[in-house]
């Protein structure tokens, strides 16, 4: 928040709400809700839509976060919502305790990474939600619920966007800390094709780099393992990391919008030539998370996991399609979660084993051009959206036809638990239809 405006962590929305509020009690948050008008809650901003956007209150839980208890016994901690991930895994840590794994990011809140159902990648893990056993949500009216993950209201906060209240404390399961092996390698994307199957059932973890033009892909693996941590593992890791967004900020940029990306089949042939990888031993929260970032967007979808392919192959097809009228540097991050992990009504993991497609495109010019045809095509072939990520082109009917009936039983935990459209604004009236109106003794 900057001289009364704020912007998401990607800077695409910027927004002047008419009240900012950073409560440090969960009665505090109470009060805000029993105030007249509507109200949207951020964690970090790190999502990529309009979800956080209000023109009433934007209350953020920066000032409410930290450790409320911990039960070493049963290795629980509970966290106020607002704790950002590095936070909670820092305190971890100096109990001997890790989360069983995280997604690619730690600067995130608690509670905005399990309203937006963030997800790795696994073969028997998927979500965060799966570390989390209690949530302590206050509803629109109010009111105070516990709840856990057999209960409709916990599946409905999971992936709901705030859309049925506050998430406002969050107790995690954690495990005793450990360290991964993490790898990355140059593969000829045809081997990769052909032995997905056994990649993903040879390591804990793998996820994919596809790259537009290119005959090679990126594959990354990660690994439980006893070995000693790699000297300096961190230090390297930053490099690596500091310098992969260096090259697609700069290079990636430089070399599409000059017309020279159809090289890549050359230069991914090389780097296979020349076996460029890594591998690093180290504390499995500095394996799993990402702490550098070129400013950059994400679509992101899932599709069943026998479909990974061919839609990955339409979407780059697409983008040489369009390239000639100028776009940005484009990879493709492909991620897998297992079926049965989900905790959610409407996210987009739920049910089946699913490969997840993630469109990374630069920030500049020409990235709207391609989501925009990249959504259609998304939808001709049954994605579903993750709501952290882009999300224009999608709404109510598209989502209810790809999750009923969760999608009706969602609807109704709304009006139950928002009856006056609370926590409404254009995003949720547009993925979940309008609520009722902000009735007339609440009105500003
Ligand atoms: C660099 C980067 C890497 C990422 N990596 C991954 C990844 O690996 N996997 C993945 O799935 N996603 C990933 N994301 C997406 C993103 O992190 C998530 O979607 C998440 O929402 C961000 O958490 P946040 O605290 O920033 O939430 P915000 O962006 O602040 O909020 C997200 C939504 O949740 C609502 N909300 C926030 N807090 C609460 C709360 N306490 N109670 C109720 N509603 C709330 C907000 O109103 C908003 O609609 C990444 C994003 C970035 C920028």
């Amino acid at each position: 928040m900057q001289g009364g405006t704020f912007r998401n962590w990607a800077l695409r929305f910027a927004n002047v709400p008419r009240k900012y509020a950073l409560p440090t009690t969960r009665a505090q948050i109470v009060e805000l809700i029993k105030r007249p008008g509507r109200l949207r809650v951020v964690g970090s901003g790190h999502s990529f839509n309009d979800g956080i956007v209000t023109d009433d209150t934007l209350v953020s839980l920066d000032n409410y976060s930290g450790v409320l208890r911990i039960d070493i016994d049963n290795q629980q901690l509970t966290f106020r919502a607002g704790t950002r991930v590095r936070d909670a895994v820092a305190i971890m840590l100096q109990h001997g305790l890790a989360f069983t794994a995280l997604p690619s990011h730690d600067a995130q809140s608690l509670g905005g990474i399990l309203s937006t159902d963030v997800h790795g990648t696994g073969k028997d893990w998927g979500f965060v939600s799966e570390s989390v056993v209690g949530l302590t949500i206050v509803d629109g009216t109010g009111e105070i619920h516990r709840c856990g993950p057999d209960d409709d209201l916990f599946r409905a906060a999971i992936g709901g966007v705030g859309a049925v209240g506050i998430i406002t404390e969050v107790t995690v399961q954690g495990v005793p800390r450990f360290a991964i092996d993490q790898q990355t390698s140059i593969q000829e994307l045809a081997w990769v094709r052909e032995h997905l199957d056994l990649l993903i059932a040879g390591h804990d973890h793998v996820s994919l780099y596809l790259f537009p033009y290119a005959e090679h892909c990126q594959v990354n693996t990660w690994d439980r393992t006893a070995a000693d941590k790699t000297s300096g593992g961190e230090l390297k890791e930053f490099l690596n990391i500091s310098l992969d967004a260096l090259l697609a900020a700069w290079v990636g940029n430089l070399l599409a919008y000059a017309g020279l990306l159809p090289l890549a089949r050359h230069w991914s042939r090389l780097a296979y030539l020349l076996r460029r990888g890594t591998q690093l031993v180290m504390e499995s929260n500095n394996a799993h998370n990402r702490t550098i970032y070129h400013l950059h967007q994400e679509l992101e979808f899932t599709v069943d996991f026998e479909q990974v392919f061919e839609v990955c192959d339409r979407l780059l097809a697409l983008y040489a399609e369009l390239y000639r009228a100028g776009l940005p540097y484009l990879l493709l991050e492909v991620r897998f979660t297992p079926a049965g992990h989900d905790r959610t009504l409407i996210g987009a993991g739920q049910q089946r084993r699913c490969a997840w497609i993630d469109l990374i495109c630069n920030d500049s010019e020409g990235f709207e051009t391609y989501y925009a045809a990249a959504v259609e095509l998304i939808k001709s072939v049954g994605g579903r959206p993750h709501l952290g990520k882009y999300t224009e082109g999608f709404d109510g009917n598209y989502l209810a036809g790809l999750y009923e009936p969760n999608y009706q039983r969602f609807l109704e935990l709304v009006a139950q638990h928002d009856p006056d459209g609370k926590f409404s604004n254009a995003f949720t009236r547009r993925m979940f239809g309008t609520p009722i109106e902000v009735s007339s003794e609440h009105a500003a």
